[in-house]
């Protein structure tokens, strides 16, 4: 098998699990308890808040732990925007709860939840254009932004495309008009230098960076408050209440140490496998499209339009050749849905319903990518030879 799904997961780094294991094993205990086997679990909570706090050069304090990059961007984005909101509490869906900036090429993770505020809580949203190369407009944003405005929402990269936004401008344009930015930062980390400075809020996922699933944290600048999305207990300083994930949280932390070691020779190692690879699909399929701003992308991410190919019956074909893609976003549960991110970008229909995703990772070698290229030439040939059939 070869796989090339980075975006969707990553497999578990030993340090990860070497991390995890004492708390599937003797350190069982539940980190609230005040007794010394939840002393122990607390332990674990505290360590990895800490290590986190100190990757991220942030404050112990400014980390959140959830159960993954879905509920961070829910926290970051509903969170923020009704506790800056004059209305408060959702229930009181005034008209006037405030304004959104973000855009349609988002994550369902944010899209969703900011969708959700525009259509049931009274929230105006302005919908950034994206350009055909991914990239939100500046100019736009700097113009959109009102004396209502509670939050912009604007992911670091996209999943689909790789394509990473000039967080440093989008950072400046909020200071200095004095409005929230929350960042899914998910694609982003372990494969980009992060800088959580520039932003409010920041929405990560361990399974992303050869972590665990289920486990994740948003970063929160201190001083800010949040309305919690979740009532219970008054875990992680009452913003998020539920019994801590520790095994998950203690194997978060140990991977994103690890992640981060040598990310810059990784990066160098992947973007030339990745562009090996558009080089030998271009030949194969000189029809074939390349999607997102090739300047800026993450170097592990390669979106190609097969045109005349549709993705579903490309995936099929790469999965009999035994190699692992994605037609996007892996999160539509199964399904094989024409990209939002590319119809967002202005692709046309063909294009967009033609994508594929192929996404590096740690253990992709120069042997798998041109193996996977030789398994693209022969489905090139196979559906060549196909439609030369049907025109017959
Ligand atoms: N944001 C981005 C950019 C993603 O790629 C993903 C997952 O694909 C998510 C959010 C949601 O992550 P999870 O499904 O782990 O909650």
């Amino acid at each position: 098998m070869i796989y090339l799904d980075y975006n969707a997961t990553t497999p578990l780094c030993d340090a990860a699990r070497d991390a995890m294991l004492p708390f599937l094993g003797p350190y069982f205990g539940n980190p609230s308890s005040v007794h010394a086997a939840g002393r122990e679990a607390r332990a674990g909570i505290d360590d990895a808040r800490d290590k986190l706090a100190e990757l991220l050069h942030a404050k112990p304090s400014e980390i959140i732990f959830t159960s993954g990059a879905t509920e961070s961007c829910n926290l970051g984005v509903l969170g923020l925007a009704r506790s800056q909101s004059a209305g408060g509490l959702p229930a009181v869906a005034s008209a006037k709860a405030g304004h959104i900036i973000s855009n349609k090429a988002e994550h369902h993770a944010v899209l969703s939840a900011v969708e959700h505020l525009e259509d049931r809580e009274g929230f105006e949203v302005t919908w950034l254009n994206v350009s055909e190369n991914g990239i939100i407009d500046l100019d736009q944003l700097a113009d959109s932004i009102r004396p209502d405005t509670k939050l912009v929402s604007i992911m670091t990269a996209n999943n689909e495309t790789g394509v990473i936004q000039p967080m440093r401008e989008i950072s400046r344009i909020c200071r200095e008009r004095g409005v929230l930015l929350h960042t899914d930062i998910v694609q982003a980390f372990g494969k980009l230098e992060i800088d959580v400075s520039l932003v409010d809020a920041g929405s990560f996922a361990a399974h992303k960076f050869y972590g665990p699933k289920g486990t994740g944290f948003l970063f929160l600048r201190s001083g800010l408050s949040i309305q919690p999305i979740m009532f219970g207990g008054a875990h992680e300083n009452q913003r998020r209440p539920g019994t801590e994930n520790v095994a998950g949280v203690a194997g978060m932390a140990a991977a994103a140490e690890w992640v981060l070691r040598d990310a810059d020779a990784e990066r160098q190692r992947e973007a030339p496998l990745r562009d090996e690879l558009w080089k030998r699909v271009a030949k194969a399929f000189p029809a074939a499209e390349q999607n997102g701003d090739p300047a800026h992308r993450l170097a592990n991410t390669l979106n190609t339009s097969f045109i005349g190919v549709d993705s579903e019956t490309m995936l099929m074909a790469l999965d009999l050749e035994g190699v692992c893609a994605s037609s996007g976003s892996a999160c539509m549960v199964g399904s094989v849905r024409v990209s939002h991110v590319l119809l967002d970008m202005g692709l046309p229909m063909e294009s967009a319903r033609s994508a594929i995703r192929f996404s590096l990772g740690r253990r992709t070698t120069a042997e798998e990518i041109a193996d996977a290229a030789d398994a693209l030439e022969r489905i090139a040939t196979r559906t060549k030879d196909a439609r030369e059939y049907v025109l017959a």
